[in-house]
């Protein structure tokens, strides 16, 4: 058997940024508007420092203004819900994202449903994700959107194909699931309490991971020729002593198997950024008429808030 093709997240993500700058381009010079991205951050977690300087760099890439609000982990729900208020109304920010996990002491709903849903570039917002359930336009959840994209570019069609995703959240799980039923594919949600998951890996055409468990999906899980998504995230500790991530898969086994591989890194990863940014687009033409940015790249510190 032949080894699986890699689906290289990294390349598509870059050809989707170079349209994205394009279009960029197009807005700025056709109406006099730089879309912007207000992403704000609570707290130290190294990791979501990680994915809020990547958001940061890859919208300055492509032309965009970017806003980074950094609060202390202590920050009160009421003094975020605040900011969320200054930002629906502030002209020059089109997207915004408030990067989770947040501290327990916040209602993660409450502010996400505080965010104007024509910003709300995450697509968690519960007018959004009701858009995405009946069918309807609205921001769909940038990681799934980007496995979408991701399998399109190995499968012609995907109606009438066997879709297992594994993972049931908000985030990922759910909406990924409703995207692959927007495409008439037959689909099965497995979670931590879906019994005999191997027999239900292995009757899935597409497998999408999204559980953050190491080697969860082995070699003879996978039907030969099928598509795997990796979309787990898991921080290890590298030979060299550097931090490194691994997705959900036995990659060197599964890849022996599979039709299509994402590998991680360079899969999902790249395509979630790529995705943040085309809905920041899309959020922007939808705001058309308002001011244009002044200032293109901030870091605005709430020390003492
Ligand atoms: P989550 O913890 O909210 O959900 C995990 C899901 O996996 C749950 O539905 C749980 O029931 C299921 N699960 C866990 N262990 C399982 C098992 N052994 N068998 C079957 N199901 C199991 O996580 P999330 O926010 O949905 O993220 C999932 C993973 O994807 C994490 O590793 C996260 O870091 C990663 N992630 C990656 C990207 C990206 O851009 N690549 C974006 C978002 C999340």
């Amino acid at each position: 058997m032949t080894a699986a093709k890699i689906i290289d997240g990294q390349a598509i993500a870059a050809r989707n940024r170079e349209d994205i700058a394009r279009e960029v381009a197009e807005m700025f010079n056709r109406d006099g508007v730089v879309p912007g991205l207000a992403v704000i951050l609570l707290g130290d977690d190294p990791a979501s420092h990680v994915y809020v300087r990547s958001k940061r760099k890859f919208a300055k890439d492509v032309g965009m203004k970017s806003v980074v609000h950094l609060l202390p982990a202590e920050t009160s729900e009421a003094e975020l819900l605040r900011l969320i208020d200054q930002l629906n109304n502030d002209p020059e920010i089109h997207g915004i994202l408030v990067q989770l996990p947040l501290p327990g002491h916040i209602d993660k709903n409450a502010v996400i449903n505080a965010i104007d849903p024509e910003k709300d570039v995450d697509g968690f917002h519960v007018e959004n994700v009701g858009r995405l359930a009946t069918g309807q336009d609205g921001m769909t959840p940038c990681t799934p959107l980007g496995c979408m994209i991701l399998l399109r570019t190995c499968l012609d069609d995907l109606a009438g194909r066997k879709a297992l995703v594994i993972g049931h959240s908000n985030i990922v799980g759910k909406p990924m699931a409703r995207l692959l039923l927007g495409a008439f594919c037959t689909v099965t949600i497995a979670h931590v309490k879906t019994k005999n998951l191997d027999d239900e890996c292995r009757a899935a055409d597409i497998l999408i991971t999204a559980a953050g468990q190491p080697n969860l999906v082995k070699g003879d899980w996978v039907k030969p020729g099928a598509v795997v998504i990796d979309v787990g995230i898991t921080r290890i500790n590298l030979p060299d002593g550097k931090i490194g991530i691994t997705g959900d898969v036995d990659f060197d086994a599964v890849k022996q198997v599979a039709g299509h591989i994402t590998p991680v890194p360079g899969g999902v990863g790249p395509m979630t950024i790529a995705c943040l940014l085309a809905n920041t687009l899309k959020a922007a033409k939808g705001l058309i008429g308002h001011a244009a940015a002044s200032t293109l790249d901030v870091e605005v510190d709430h020390p003492t808030v």
